[in-house]
């Protein structure tokens, strides 16, 4: 078998082209042992992976393997399996995902440089670049090293990996994912901690990034862990419910004639919710056993606009409940999620909750960000995507302003959190988080805004800046510019308030009063320090000519040359840059010479 062969091809040539033999041909040659049989133990993988992407070359797929198995020999699961199994597994999660073949190797090989002797050297050198950065970006930082701040700064570098390539979090969440369904063997406290954080952060950005298929595995995996026996109960319930795929057929049947004779091409599946979701509603809505409406999905065969055809076949069906009718298509969710719901008095007169979406926006909301991979030819959701990877910055972009990686796994945390409202300002829609004051939304629609925002009018009202939003409300922002135009034109602006970091809610929001701060005060560095600094520039400057200082008299004079009130004040601007070092430099040879 030529190793060599669909190389490049599989990964667009990213490999590094030179001269003579590569070392993976040789590292390959002592392990190639195994016949192409039912044996293989990437078949299931590979079938996997063609069943979506036909053309894929199995190749690499093989070498990745074989390079792994090596790697990881001797190592083994907390199960007593062979390591091998688990990155196995997390490439057979991503290839049914709809992965490409650079991310099933990247998988296949995701925990070889954390756990065996394989470096990421040799790794780029045997697969390219691409594959090294995808394992590096899921790479943990040694707790031995770093200590309690590994974890945060495991998930930072995650995230600014996942910024140049957003592959490095669809590996994470795989590898997340089949962790989390093989934690039986552990003891309860640890199973807890782990399914704890995978609730605080993965779940979230898993749904962020809108990968529902893998979200709703994580979250029955994490309801498992967390809550054993409400697990249980509900699973239980979902089992044994007499009659409710009879009654679920009924619905679809019925929905197909109403669909045809207002001649939309739709296809009509029931939808049933994941066990997570029963949970939520039934502790939310305080029911004493499993609460689980029937639902069908329709996804129509066309243009947005016959959603709402498709809806208005539904209503002349049967009567909708009032209040429950959404519309996620003309205001999608933050993760860019949309449809139409509803729910209806269905056959007998159960209600039954009804989503209508198009092919794309089914694509979309199953597969998220992964949707571009797995349907590459259709060019399906690349707006979606961009505007995701839009999040995906802003988040890089706090990153930038935050030193400690605790504080920004802090932000992210807040900014993943679930809840969120939809307010109305400059006659669009703005997402924010729950809880939410002018002050966010007035830094959510720039940060010159956010810093010059005076007040507030929520519905017509004028309100505190403290005041909490509503879904739905109308909120006009004045700022500064606006009350002062024509007059006090050449004020320095006022900034934000301090008290502002007391209320507001967003973490961009926290993060730009806080630079804004960082810029108008230096904090840290005191009068003192500035004036001592400011001496010291000097002292460096006149070292340049060859030339010190025995006394301060000279400076002093220069000071009052320059029209400073006193020499500490000249220093501090030496060290603000208000005045060049140089250039005070280049003055005070000039005094020292000719005054001598
Ligand atoms: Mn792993």
């Amino acid at each position: 078998m030529d190793v060599d062969a669909g190389h490049g091809a599989a990964l667009g040539g990213a490999l590094p082209t030179r001269p003579g033999e590569l070392p993976l041909t040789r590292r390959l040659r002592s392990l190639l042992t195994w016949p192409t049989t039912d044996s293989d133990p990437v078949a299931q993988l590979v079938r996997a992976h063609r069943t979506i992407h036909s053309g894929a070359d199995p190749a690499v797929l093989r070498r990745a393997y074989t390079i792994a198995e090596n790697m990881h020999r001797g190592q083994f699961r907390k199960s007593g399996e062979p390591y091998i199994t688990h990155p196995l597994a997390v490439a057979q999660i991503c290839a049914e995902l709809g992965m490409d073949t650079t991310t099933l190797v990247a998988a296949l090989l995701h925990d070889t440089v954390e756990d065996t002797r394989y470096t990421l050297q040799a790794l780029a050198e045997d697969f390219g670049p691409e594959v090294a950065h995808l394992v590096d970006g899921v790479t943990k930082f040694d707790k031995a090293f770093y200590g309690k701040a590994a974890e945060a700064e495991t998930i930072r570098k995650m995230i600014i990996a996942a910024g140049k390539d957003v592959r490095v979090l669809i590996i994470k969440l795989a590898d997340r994912l089949h962790n989390m369904r093989t934690l039986g063997v552990r003891s309860a406290a640890s199973r807890e901690r782990i399914a704890r954080k995978t609730q605080e952060v993965l779940v979230p950005l898993c749904d962020r990034l809108g990968i529902q298929t893998l979200k709703r595995e994580l979250d029955d995996v994490v309801l498992l862990h967390l809550e054993p026996e409400e697990h249980d109960r509900i699973a239980r319930h979902v089992r044994d419910r007499p009659g409710w795929e009879a009654y679920l057929d009924a619905v679809v049947a019925r929905a197909k004639t109403a669909l045809r004779r207002s001649r939309v091409d739709a296809e009509v599946t029931p939808r049933p919710r994941h066990l997570y979701s029963i949970w939520k509603d039934t502790v939310a809505g305080d029911h004493p056993s499993p609460f689980d409406l029937p639902r069908i999905a329709i996804v129509v065969d066309g243009p947005p606009t016959d959603c709402y055809a498709a809806l208005g076949a539904v209503h002349g069906t049967w009567r909708p409940v009032p209040g429950r009718f959404k519309d996620f298509i003309a205001s999608p969710k933050n993760n860019l999620y949309r449809s139409l719901h509803t729910s209806v008095r269905g056959p007998e007169d159960r209600t039954v909750e009804v989503l209508i979406r198009t092919t794309e926006m089914h694509r979309a909301a199953e597969y998220g960000i992964a949707a571009e991979f797995r349907f590459p030819r259709t060019g399906s959701g690349s707006s979606a995507r961009n505007e995701q990877l839009d999040w995906l910055r802003r988040v890089l972009d706090w990153e930038q302003d935050t030193a400690d990686p605790a504080q920004f796994l802090e932000s992210l945390r807040c900014d993943l959190a679930e809840a969120q409202i939809q307010v109305v300002a400059d006659g669009r829609q703005v997402v924010l988080p729950a809880g939410a004051t002018p002050v966010d939304l007035a830094y959510e629609l720039g940060t010159e805004r956010g810093d010059r925002c005076l007040a507030a009018r929520i519905n017509g009202r004028l309100a505190p800046l403290s005041s909490e939003l509503d879904e739905g409300d109308v909120v006009e922002i004045f700022t500064e510019t606006d009350a002062t135009s024509g007059f006090e034109a050449d004020a320095a602006p006022r900034g934000p308030r301090r008290e502002w970091l007391g209320f507001v809610k967003s973490p961009q929001a926290q993060m730009q009063i806080n630079r804004w701060f960082a810029d108008h005060t230096e904090p840290g560095i005191s009068i003192i320090d500035k004036v001592r600094l400011g001496r010291a520039t000097i002292g460096l400057a006149l070292r340049t000519h060859h030339r010190g200082l025995a006394s301060d008299l000279p400076l002093l004079r220069l000071s009052e040359e320059l029209g400073y009130p006193d020499l500490e004040t000249m220093l501090v601007a030496v060290f603000d840059r208000v005045i060049e070092p140089d250039e005070v430099v280049r003055q005070l040879i000039d005094l020292v010479d000719h005054r001598q």
